[in-house]
């Protein structure tokens, strides 16, 4: 079959691997869409902490059910499908836990198994048991369904920080995940949501996320907007979703007394210390919280949030791709061109 295979660091080859055998008591998924993720072309350009190479990348994945094992599969051929990236044991503690994307021997598609930039996908029975493969509500396309993955992300995200109605929120960064915490914020009542942004072209995409107030700061004063928005106050909570974003601002300065901020991108390297004011977090009961990846729960919520038509996620794609394109998608994204690109032909 044709897949898109990452050797080593930067090289990404369109080729021709053998097919993928029907593991036992599990499915083999025909691919119909995968979404490019900036995890991608971060594994793309210089490797990721859980992946193992030579890999088949992508983890927004949506298809059909080609093959079934014989015996007790809760799937038949045919079925419409989503796969959320995580394999989790669900023996270990962070499992039993609830918390199975921290699992202590997690696979996880296009980084430790092969992923959905392939014609075909190999989905072993532990996807299965725990509760990975989720059918795909009708009335959402395969498309749509790609954005379970990244949508379930915002879900956890949004869960660990505590996001409630009452808060002001600030979303720091306009890519396609700012947009999707916009909406999904305001789709759980959140009634202020500001969304900031340097990227004239993704400002300019970002303004059907409806936030309340689009911040472009490379015009605006963050630190006044905020008093403003906020009557001196400061912000509730602040989603950090791009890797730019946390050291850029003075963004203790921004919270109000009980502020929470996630940590919901990874950041480069040469910026992950950072130097802050323990203090300020004593007397303002100031939190900080990471968040990385999602439950396989959260991935079946996201399907519902779609279907229920409370989070509309199409106007995301600007391109939808084939597989041989994967090198143009990446490129469009990286140049804020775009803010999702989709692979729908393999
Ligand atoms: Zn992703
Ligand atoms: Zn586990």
């Amino acid at each position: 079959m044709k897949a898109a295979l990452l050797k080593s660091p930067g090289e990404l080859v369109i080729t021709q691997v053998p097919d993928p055998q029907l593991p036992p008591k599990g499915l083999v998924v025909k691919v119909e869409a995968c979404s490019i993720c900036a995890t991608d072309i971060k594994m793309f350009r210089h490797g990721q902490r859980d992946l193992i190479y030579p890999r088949i990348l992508g983890h927004e994945i949506a298809g059909v059910v080609t093959e079934t094992s014989t015996g007790d599969i809760p799937f038949k051929r045919g079925e419409r499908v989503q796969i959320a990236p995580g394999i989790s044991c669900n023996r270990c503690l962070a499992c039993q836990r609830g918390a199975p994307n921290q699992c202590d021997h997690i696979g996880i598609f296009g980084f430790t198994h092969h992923g959905g930039f392939a014609q075909y996908l190999a989905v072993p029975t532990q996807s299965i048991a725990c509760g990975g493969v989720n059918l795909i509500p009708s009335g959402i396309t395969f498309v749509e369904a790609t954005f379970a993955e990244p949508l379930a992300c915002c879900l956890n995200g949004q869960e660990l920080v505590r996001l409630d109605s009452q808060d002001v929120v600030l979303i720091l960064g306009a890519g396609p995940m700012g947009c999707l915490h916009t909406m999904l914020a305001r789709a759980k009542g959140v009634r202020q949501i500001l969304l900031v942004e340097r990227s004239l072209k993704r400002l300019t995409m970002a303004i059907k996320a409806k936030p309340s107030r689009l911040i472009n700061v490379s015009k605006e004063n963050l630190k006044e907007v905020v008093k403003e928005e906020t009557e001196g106050r400061g912000v509730d909570v602040i989603m950090l979703t791009c890797p730019e974003s946390a050291i850029d601002y003075p963004i203790l300065e921004l919270l109000a007394p009980r502020g929470r901020v996630c940590f919901f991108s990874g950041l480069p390297q040469e910026k992950r210390q950072l130097y802050f004011d323990a203090n300020f977090l004593h007397y303002r009961e100031i939190t900080f919280v990471g968040a990385y990846g999602c439950t396989a729960d959260q991935n079946r919520l996201a399907l519902e949030f779609m279907a229920s038509g409370k989070v509309n996620v199409n106007w995301l794609v600007t391109k939808r791709i084939s597989l041989e394109a994967l090198h143009d998608g990446i490129n469009c994204l990286t140049g804020h061109d775009c803010l999702k690109v989709v692979v729908t032909e393999f």
